[in-house]
């Protein structure tokens, strides 16, 4: 069909039909726009056979999930990321319990931030934390939950057995917190990337290194990866999936640019701010209170201020 061909093309090209084509979702992180209701949160999710994710909502107006991933094994579950209150990660807590008598075994702290630490008091007391020295240590200068002294630290790449599964805890560069975490389960090929993969939110770089994170981002494509799992946003669907990491890519790529074009003119922070076009992402989840950050970060960057 020679003449159905282009026009297809062209639709895919334009980024209109694609989420017709490979899946009826829309593309967002907002619950509302998604079909969603609140009380269909929090969720939990099977990704892929002992693979899951628990969704649930983040603190403050804009709806937007944070969202966490679990692998339940004979021996045990491991769990990447917490929630932000020990009520919430309860919730996480309770909802592994419907799914496996397994004890939790192992959490992997893949984002220090309070919105996936602070709940982790809620945790079994005898798990094992497995966490990246940068963030251990800036967990240790906070006011919040604190790494115990038998955390077990991984800087580059350590692999887990647990029961018959090999897990990957993997350090791809800094990114969104510098002590970044990613688990990859080999066998079911999934990557739970936690805050290196915000889907359809806004570039959030409040300590970020943002020049860094596009590597990660990269390596993480590199990877046989089938399923991304992102630490805010909507868990997708394979190809979907794949095609949201992209976009975030993009969405980082365009938003770094628009900085340093402003940086590049002489424009002043403050001026940065009110002028700063975000294009298509300025209607992004956060946009609003991440923009201004984004603009300081890349600033601070291109001045040689960040560490
Ligand atoms: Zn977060």
């Amino acid at each position: 069909m020679p003449r159905v061909r282009p026009f297809l093309t062209a639709l895919l090209a334009s980024g209109m039909v694609a989420a017709g084509l490979a899946q009826s979702v829309v593309r967002t992180a907002d619950p509302a726009k998604r079909g969603l209701r609140d009380r269909d949160f929090p969720r939990t999710i099977k990704v892929t056979g002992n693979v899951y994710t628990y969704e649930d909502f983040h603190a403050g107006d804009e709806k937007f999930t944070t969202t966490d991933m679990f692998v339940v094994t004979e021996e045990g579950v491991l769990v990447a990321d917490g929630q932000g209150s020990p009520a919430a990660t309860k919730g996480l807590v309770d909802a592994i319990r419907k799914v496996t008598p397994k004890p939790i075994t192992t959490v992997v702290i893949c984002s220090d931030h309070g919105d996936h630490t602070a709940g982790n008091g809620s945790f079994p007391s005898d798990v094992h934390y497995i966490i990246h020295p940068t963030s251990k240590a800036i967990l240790e200068r906070g006011r919040g939950w604190k790494a115990p002294g038998d955390a077990e630290l991984v800087a580059d790449k350590k692999t887990v057995q647990l029961g018959r599964e090999e897990l990957q805890i993997l350090f791809l560069g800094r990114a969104h917190t510098g002590g970044d975490l990613s688990v990859y389960v080999p066998r079911q090929k999934v990557l739970f990337m936690s805050e290196i993969f915000l889907n359809r939110v806004f570039p959030a770089m409040r300590s970020a290194y943002p020049t860094d994170w596009l590597g990660a981002l990269t390596k993480a494509e590199r990877m046989d990866v089938n399923i991304y799992i992102p630490g805010h946003g909507f868990t997708e669907t394979g190809d979907v999936s794949k095609e949201e990491l992209r976009a975030y890519h993009k969405a980082l790529d365009a938003v770094i640019a628009e900085a340093t074009r402003l940086h590049k003119a002489g424009v002043s922070v403050d001026d940065a701010i009110k002028q700063a076009n975000w294009g298509e992402y300025a209607s992004w989840t956060l946009a609003k209170s991440q923009g201004p950050i984004a603009i300081r970060k890349v600033y601070e960057q291109l001045e040689a201020k960040l560490p």
